[in-house]
């Protein structure tokens, strides 16, 4: 199925559990789940939140807090 990450807006074909190829986010459908809860469910492997994801991803970085492999 066409996934879109929540993180960085990457679109790529896969299902759910796999992991975004720009920030490394495992899809999970958490975006589908409502605002209020993506600055509080933290689901492994995913170490972050959406929320913090999304910053970090503003930042240049990955979920881990690396630089983004460049496309
Ligand atoms: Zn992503």
């Amino acid at each position: 199925m066409k996934i879109i990450c929540p993180v960085c807006g990457t679109e790529f074909v896969g299902e759910y559990d796999d992991d975004c190829p720009v920030c490394d986010w495992e899809y999970d459908g958490i975006e589908l789940k409502g605002e209020e809860i993506w600055d509080k469910e933290l689901k492994a492997p995913n170490p972050v939140t959406l929320g913090e994801a999304r910053k970090l991803f503003a930042e240049g970085k990955n979920i881990w807090g690396e630089p983004l492999k460049k496309q």
